[in-house]
């Protein structure tokens, strides 16, 4: 099958010339290159994916030095790992020397050789990913599917190429369900067996590497159906015995993001997947996953506020109390807070906090105030927490309202 008239309509014409000219130069030497994986898939399902990655026969990185010589590419290589990265003004081309891949034990990183772009086909993780389309000048747009990827494309099926896939690699029980869920795919049967049966061979991946994953589930348009699904399989408690996956995520996900631009997203989920943790749990996935420490104090604080949340919910607050309530906390915490209380009272509080309180700031500062004769020092330090109480309240909105009270106070003191 050729898929040039696919590839000419999809990709735009600039990425189109580049890969064509790099095509040119590795035929120099003799070496091939192919689009592979997520773009293939794409582009027989008509869906935009811009991510081009390259397969080269031959070596990756001389051929990528090469590009980069002759253009106005940013070169980045991984001699090591055998890829490079060309960087253009407006996108990113990935190299890769075709690989081979062995599994030592499962879960260990693979040792790698290079090979042809058959083996690198079959280290993939599904027959859809698999596949590979030629950018060759004799060839130029053939596909090229050793596994069925196309059959399985139209079948809607997640198919692994081997019986030790999910052994090997246990990311890919992650993978297959995000990407199930992402294109309403199904598990082929054999696959789904496969997979409950090797569900406890997480315990050989890595902290990094699991939550690498849920980063990238985070980043799906619905993470709350492959969050469902993998609950519904029995995923989740082999990642954190705590973890659910029910309609409340489904419901808060959803409210996260009519609140939230898309890269603020993942941290959020990751504060209300942990909503109904104890101490405990919270502190188990966190070292399990090997969070940051910035994200381990939102997600420590989401649960520290969520015991606090009654207190917002009594006689009505002033928006001074308010602010001493929540301001040692992430804003990040207070956020999913605000989504998953189910009070209004709080949910506004929270959110008055979030968008304005704390953001007030007093006019006058520390050398205005010694201007009127108030002296550095706690004094100071005394008048300017009045001045700022009295802004939250409202008490106080022009300069010459806080001159005026900073004025009566240094009179009283
Ligand atoms: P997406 O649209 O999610 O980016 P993608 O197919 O581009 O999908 P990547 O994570 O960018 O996915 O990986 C690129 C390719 O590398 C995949 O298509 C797949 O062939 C291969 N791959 C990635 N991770 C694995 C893995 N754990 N095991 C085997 N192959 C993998
Ligand atoms: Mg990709």
């Amino acid at each position: 099958m050729n898929l040039a008239r696919q590839i000419e309509q999809y990709l735009p014409q600039q990425l189109l010339e580049l890969a064509k000219d790099i095509s040119g130069q590795a035929a120099k030497q003799e070496q091939r290159i192919y689009l592979v994986g997520g773009v293939v898939r794409d582009l027989l399902l008509g869906y935009p994916n811009f991510d081009l990655d390259l397969v080269v026969e031959g070596d990756a990185v001389k051929l990528a030095q090469q590009v980069a010589e002759t253009s106005k590419a940013k070169l980045l290589a991984h001699h090591r790992f055998g890829t490079a990265k060309l960087r253009y003004e407006n996108f990113t081309l990935d190299l890769a020397t075709a690989r081979k891949e062995t599994y030592d034990r499962p879960g260990a990183l693979p040792a790698v050789t290079p090979g042809t772009l058959k083996d690198d086909l079959i280290r993939r993780d599904f027959s859809i990913n698999a596949m590979a389309i030629s950018l060759a000048a004799n060839d130029y747009g053939e596909l090229v599917d050793p596994h069925q990827g196309k059959n399985d494309l139209e079948h809607r099926l997640i198919r692994i190429l081997h019986p030790r896939s999910f052994s090997d690699d246990a990311t890919r029980i992650l993978r297959g369900i995000r990407y199930e869920q992402r294109l309403g795919f199904e598990l082929e049967a054999q696959t789904a067996r496969l997979l409950k049966r090797d569900i406890p061979m997480l315990d050989t991946i890595s902290g990094d590497r699991i939550r690498h994953e849920l980063e990238l589930i985070f980043k799906e348009k619905q993470p709350e159906l492959v969050i469902r699904r993998l609950a519904a399989l029995g995923v989740l408690p082999r990642i954190s015995p705590s973890l659910k996956g029910d309609g409340w995520i489904a419901e808060k996900f959803d409210k996260a993001r009519r609140l939230k631009k898309p890269n603020q997203l993942p941290s959020l989920y990751f504060c209300l997947l942990i909503y109904s943790f104890s101490e405990r749990g919270i502190e188990q996935f966190l070292a399990r996953l090997n969070i940051s420490a910035k994200l381990s104090r939102a997600m420590r604080d989401t649960l520290r506020l969520k015991t606090k949340l009654a207190l917002l919910d009594t006689s009505p607050l002033k928006p001074s109390e308010i602010y001493y309530l929540l301001r040692e906390y992430e804003p990040l915490a207070i956020q999913a807070n605000a989504i998953a209380s189910e009070s209004s009272t709080i949910h506004r509080s929270l959110q008055l906090f979030l968008t304005k309180l704390r953001y007030v700031r007093t006019a006058l500062n520390g050398e205005e105030l010694k201007r009127l004769g108030i002296s550095a020092g706690p004094e100071m330090g005394r008048v300017l927490q009045i001045l700022h109480k009295a802004k939250l309240d409202g008490e106080v909105r022009t300069r010459a309202d806080e001159k005026k009270l900073a004025l009566s106070l240094s009179r009283k003191l």
